[in-house]
Parts: structure tokens; sequence; C-alpha cells
């Protein structure tokens, strides 16, 4: 996010990662195929999403779970190939993409690493991890101050980063990618000629969408007002649109 203002114009593509780029919860994957002893953790949890993970990768770590071990599971998580392909095919017509993401930076890195798929991507933007010198991951929130948006979690507003890349860009034209309630504040930044690519059924093994949840209800739907489009497995597929996402 520091760099300098780009030529404006030209699409700006923005992936939400966990359960959009790819076909899982990452943090809750890494857990679960590494130490699922630990998954109780995530029910009983007292504290934010960012920092319950950060101490569940201490707890890894704290059972043996090594760096390359770490990053060989983040990057084998299930995804949906029709997706991986849109991020090529975006790329090969040279729309500009960020991924935008309440996960964290080394999980996402790894996983584009191990694709292939990294320099498709000029930004990550997500909570920040960073691994120190005994192997341990520590993961910060995005925001060092909470921007005290009632919309979204205290670490990350992604509904200000969105604002934040429309100034920094200029795009003609935003796509965003996105399938949770948090994706509803960026949504309701999105102008009406930008596009809103929301999950919905039937797309597995996902039964509820929190973006199309609050895409059919009428007092939130009515701040989106950006073309909404449907998207179940990122194939190419006939698109089903509707204004009003019915
Ligand atoms: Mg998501
Ligand atoms: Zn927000």
């Amino acid at each position: 996010m520091e760099e300098p203002p780009r030529e404006p114009g030209g699409t700006l593509l923005i992936w939400d990662y966990d359960w959009s780029l790819i076909n899982a919860n990452s943090d809750t994957y890494v857990v679960e195929v590494l130490r699922p002893e630990l998954m109780a953790r995530f029910s009983s949890r007292t504290t934010g999403w960012t920092e319950l993970m950060d101490s569940q990768v201490k707890e890894l770590f704290a059972r043996g779970v090594t760096r390359s071990e770490l990053e060989a599971v983040v990057a084998q998580v299930p995804v949906l190939p029709g997706c991986l392909q849109a991020v090529a095919v975006a790329n090969a017509a040279q729309a500009r993409q960020v991924v935008l993401s309440d996960a964290n930076t080394i999980f996402i890195e790894a996983f584009l690493k191990k694709e292939g798929l990294r320099r498709c991507f000029s930004d990550i933007i997500s909570n920040k991890a960073e691994f120190d010198g005994e192997g341990r991951l520590h993961i910060k929130p995005f925001h060092a101050e909470p921007p005290g948006c009632a919309l979204c979690p205290s670490n990350l507003c992604k509904g200000q980063v969105l604002r934040q890349l429309l100034d920094r860009e200029g795009p003609s034209r935003i796509c965003y990618v996105g399938d949770g309630s948090g994706d509803f504040c960026p949504a309701c930044q999105l102008r009406p000629e930008d596009l809103l690519l929301c999950r919905a059924p039937p797309s597995p093994p996902l039964k509820r969408f929190g973006l199309l949840d609050r895409l059919t209800d009428p007092p939130s739907a009515s701040q989106v007002v950006a073309k909404v489009v449907k998207w179940h497995t990122g194939a190419s597929e006939p698109l089903d649109s509707s204004p009003d996402a019915a």
C-alpha cells in the first residue's frame, strides 16, 4: 500500500481469499490438518479471530510443527480450479489483481507461490504474518489502529482498504470477488460501474453465503449500487446476473 500512484484506468480485480480464491477457510484448514486437537479452540474463542489465530500458530509451533510443514500445508488448500483459471485469464488480459483477505500474508503467499500465481498479483493485503528466528509464526492485525467500522472486525476493514485502492489506482472498473459477510463493507464502497461477484448456491461444500445473505436482505442490499453477479464454481458458466441478487 506504500507504492506511488499508478496510471489510472483499467480493471482492478480484487479477490477475497478464504472460500473465494480458495475453497476453504485457510485458518481452520491448517489447524485441522496439522493438529486437529486444537480445533475446539475455534468454537470456544473469547478473543478476536486474528488474536486467536496468532495463538493457534503459537500452539502449532509448541507442538512441533515446523515452518516448512506449515507452509507446505497452507499451500495445498482445496481450490475451485475455475477460480485459478480466472486469475490466469485476467492476468493475460492485463487486469491488475490484488488479494484482500482477513487470513494472513504468509498463508496467501505460500499458496500463490506453489500455484505459480504470485506474479499475477500486485498486492497481498492481509493481516501481517512473520516467522521469528526460531521459526514460530506471528500474526498481527492489518490495522495498527482499529478503524472503528461497525461492519468489520477491528483488525481489518476491507471497505477502508478498497477506498484507498480507488484513490491510489483510479481504476475505471473494479471487479470484487467475495463470499462472506466480511465482503459486505467493501461491496458498499463499489460504484455503479463496478462489478460485485458474489458466491451463491449451488457451490459445495458451502451451504450458507454471508455476502449473499446481506444482499438478499432489503435494507442492506440497498447500500450496494454495483452490478451484482452470482458465481458458483469459478468456471466459465452462464453468469447469473440479477441486480437485486434475489
Ligand atoms: Mg471469504
Ligand atoms: Zn468496514
